[in-house]
């Protein structure tokens, strides 16, 4: 009997990308002061300085390394998921970033074995029965595909909270997870 897998993302959904990234921007460029408000769509070509671009502003040598923990329940939870289901950690992360990212995982994961960091950007094609994850082009396709799904609320999400599941907080994550799989198919 498979233990269920349960997908985890990383930027924005167990640690902090964008605020950290628009902190380095407004250092950068002090006339245009970006805030997460203004954040309501992953394309950022037209609200960063003109003279922003992607490798600047997610690829700065270092940032993945430095992201902060979601919330103080984060660690904890995801501990408890991994403890009764197989998690996988699933992160479309550029590859210049994966040695900051698996950095990262290990400091604050340590239990996640490498086998289950999975860099990816179609998450879809991998075969989890549930996904948490704050992207609406990993939400949309995971439901489409009959998966279950917890989203996290951020501005770039919006549009489509009000047809997701979402949460705010890790606290009581486990608990949730647990339940919508046991509702789904008991096994
Ligand atoms: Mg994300």
């Amino acid at each position: 009997m498979r233990k269920h897998i349960v997908a985890i993302d990383m930027d924005d959904t167990i640690c902090h990308l964008v605020p950290k990234a628009i902190h380095y921007h407004n250092l950068q460029f002090p006339d245009r002061q970006l805030t997460m408000d203004q954040m309501i769509s992953f394309d950022m070509t037209k609200i960063w300085h003109p003279e922003c671009n992607e490798d600047l502003f997610f690829g700065r040598p270092g940032l993945y390394e430095e992201l902060e923990i979601f919330d103080e329940h984060t660690v904890e939870e995801v501990r408890k998921i991994a403890q009764d289901h197989d998690v996988i950690i699933v992160t479309a992360a550029r590859p210049s970033s994966v040695p900051e990212k698996w950095t990262w995982l290990q400091r604050w994961m340590p239990f996640i074995p490498f086998e289950n960091f999975f860099v990816a950007k179609r998450k879809t094609l991998l075969n989890f029965d549930l996904l948490i994850d704050d992207g609406p082009h990993n939400l949309l396709p995971a439901k489409e595909a009959g998966r279950l799904t917890i989203g996290i609320p951020r501005p770039w999400n919006a549009p489509i909270q009000k047809q997701f599941l979402m949460r705010d907080s890790w606290q009581g994550m486990s608990e949730l997870v647990n339940r919508l799989l046991a509702e789904r198919s008991p096994r």
